[in-house]
């Protein structure tokens, strides 16, 4: 059957990862986590000393670090590797989402990921999640979705999924940090935080996640079908 890339963006922790991943998994396609991406980037800069406002320094940087995906055979989940090393646990941290959407909006770093992820995607069969995948990454992504949430059931989600790991943090950090990381994501000058105009809204403010998983994959049948009926049409014509 035909592969397509499902772009899967929004706003910080709608849950559009535990999403993407489920619907990749269903379908036995790639989940790419761009997000953990600029995590490790940001991570990189950190360890290294390098300011965010060092452009050399950066580029050479860009060149030197190797940010790869490992499948974890214990739990089949795709981890973040930075220089070989696992870091899925340091990039999630508080101190790397108050600084990340500084490192994001850098027009160095978010052209060599972007172009790492057009790499990842080009055989299609994946499931991206971010904030520019159906904007810029993938235009042409056969399914889009942009995902919402109220700002504070996203802050009590990620609170718990922080208290997890054993990171306790007061709600009212996390919503001031979700709303910090949504106006630098949706302001910056390249490739902004946008809905796609052909991308379908979603808001998973009052959702479970196998609802948001439904919905998803609901649209990924519509669009095969659809993509199938043309196929037929075409050779019928021919
Ligand atoms: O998805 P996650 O919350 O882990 O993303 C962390 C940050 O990475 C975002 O706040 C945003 O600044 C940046 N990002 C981005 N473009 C993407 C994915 C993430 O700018 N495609």
């Amino acid at each position: 059957m035909r592969k397509i890339v499902i772009a899967i963006d929004g706003y910080s922790s709608c849950g559009k990862s535990t999403t993407a991943k489920a619907v990749a998994a269903e379908l036995g396609y790639a989940y790419i986590d761009t997000g953990a991406m600029y995590r490790a980037v940001t991570l990189y800069l950190l360890e290294h000393s390098i300011r965010f406002d060092d452009l050399p320094r950066i580029e050479q940087a860009l060149h030197e670090m190797h940010i790869t995906f490992k499948r974890n055979r214990k739990t089949g989940r795709n981890e973040l590797c930075l220089d070989g090393a696992i870091r899925e646990d340091e990039i999630r941290q508080m101190r790397i989402s108050n600084l990340v959407s500084e490192v994001s909006g850098i027009p160095a770093v978010r052209h060599a990921m972007v172009r790492q992820q057009q790499r990842m995607g080009r055989k299609r069969g994946v499931v991206m999640d971010g904030r520019d995948i159906g904007t810029t990454v993938f235009p042409d992504a056969e399914v889009k979705v942009f995902m919402t949430a109220d700002v504070l059931t996203r802050a009590l989600r990620r609170q718990e999924e922080l208290a997890v790991k054993g990171e306790q943090v007061p709600v009212e950090d996390i919503v001031d940090n979700l709303s910090k990381r949504d106006h630098l994501d949706s302001t910056r000058l390249e490739s902004p935080l946008r809905r796609a105009p052909d991308a379908v809204l979603l808001d998973t403010t009052h959702m479970m996640i196998d609802e948001q998983v439904d919905f998803v994959l609901e649209r990924v049948s519509a669009r095969l079908f659809s993509l199938a009926a043309a196929g037929w049409e075409q050779r019928a014509t021919q």
